[in-house]
């Protein structure tokens, strides 16, 4: 058996002499043992339902969030369109976050591939919808053949375009019981499910109880290449494995992946409250900076959202400017920029960040009228 070396663990950039990686957690790599799992896994064709490694995933997925069953899906994109998909009938009505990722960031799928209309409504800062919003989006006359009928609200924990906020489960129980007074379902995406119940120290299966079927992405903060499993009741997985083959999402030796989608599960979520400690120790750095401003405030997971109150800025420039001297940001809704932490980072990357960026809001422009 081949044994390979994988990449060196993480060092700081000082030491790698490169650049710091902020732009987002799923610029993460595989770790050495994820590589030799992939290599050593067993493996059968999982169109055929005969990838034992697959299975085992599946499996782990499903006992962690005290569901069913799980299906691996390609990526959370398509796991969230199968979920909706799997939810919502053509020409029913799915509700969601106007800042969810869902609708912001994945090229209306269920409006394209399902006829699903989606109600985007305002996410409150602390990234959840008031109930009153949604009681009104979900009360509709089912008897009257005007109106979409809602099938699903998807509500997403950590929220990230609200700072990367955990939505707690008290919520998404009130949430997920108003929907199905009105008859329809809850998804989750939980793409960084793992960081949100680290910070709120709940359970990833009492994070996931209220919902019917939760995405958990592979490929973020658990620093897995590739993947993500959809985790719900029976039904809904079943028909949801049937769209994922509709969408091109069946795949044959998958256990390549789910090898490492494993050890993401099992290795790798314990050191997550690292990666949240270096989030706040980077947002008490920038606090201190002129001309900087954190928005929505001290991060709870792994990102820091900020905007740039400098002339000699834009929000472009300065991040052209941090680039070149080898910090890696990006802007994210909104006119802010947003760092991420990640198993790629380490607290002397945080450090060296904070200095890049003091020296390019160095020296302070006066302000008007102060004059001391
Ligand atoms: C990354 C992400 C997704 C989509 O996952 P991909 O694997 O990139 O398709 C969905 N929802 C949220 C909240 C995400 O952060």
């Amino acid at each position: 058996m081949t044994t390979l070396t994988g990449p060196p663990a993480p060092a700081s950039a000082g030491e790698r002499g490169t650049y710091v990686e902020l732009r987002s957690d799923t610029f993460t790599l595989p770790t050495p043992a994820m590589l030799e799992a992939a290599a050593s896994a067993p493996l059968g064709d999982d169109v055929y339902g005969e990838d034992p490694t697959v299975a085992r995933l599946e499996r782990l997925a499903a006992g962690l969030l005290g569901k069913d069953a799980a299906c691996l899906m390609p990526s959370g994109t398509m796991a969230n369109l199968a979920a909706v998909l799997a939810h919502c009938p053509r020409g029913g009505k799915a509700v969601v976050g106007r800042e969810s990722d869902l609708y912001v960031y994945e090229a209306g799928g269920a409006s394209v591939c399902g006829g699903v209309v989606y109600e985007p409504l305002p996410n409150q800062p602390d990234g959840t919808i008031l109930l009153s919003d949604l009681e009104e989006a979900l009360t509709v006359d089912r008897a009257d053949p005007q109106f979409a009928v809602p099938a699903l609200v998807a509500l997403e924990s950590p929220q990230n375009r609200c700072g990367g906020v955990p939505v707690g489960p008290a919520y998404l129980a009130e949430a997920a019981g108003l929907a199905r007074r009105h008859g329809a379902a809850l998804h989750l995406d939980g793409a960084r499910l793992f960081n949100a119940a680290t910070a709120l120290g709940v359970t990833p299966a009492e994070l996931a109880a209220p919902a019917d079927t939760v995405q958990i992405c592979l490929s973020k903060g658990l620093c897995a290449p590739i993947g993500s499993l959809l985790v719900g009741e029976a039904g809904a997985i079943g028909r949801a494995r049937r769209i994922r083959k509709l969408l091109g999402g069946g795949m044959r030796q998958a256990g390549v992946i789910a090898a490492c989608g494993i050890l993401a599960l099992t290795e790798m979520t314990g050191r997550l409250a690292e990666d949240h400690e270096n989030a706040a120790r980077l947002a008490r750095g920038l606090s201190g900076l002129p001309g900087l401003e954190l928005d929505p405030g001290p991060p709870a997971t792994n990102m820091v959202f900020f905007r740039v109150r400098d002339p000699r800025h834009t929000t472009r420039s300065f991040i052209d400017a941090a680039r070149e001297r080898g910090v890696r940001m990006e802007e994210l809704g909104h006119g802010r920029i947003r760092a991420v932490t990640h198993a790629g980072v380490t607290t002397t990357d945080i450090d060296h960040t904070v200095n890049v960026l003091r020296a390019l809001l160095t020296p302070p422009v006066p302000t008007p009228g102060g004059g001391r």
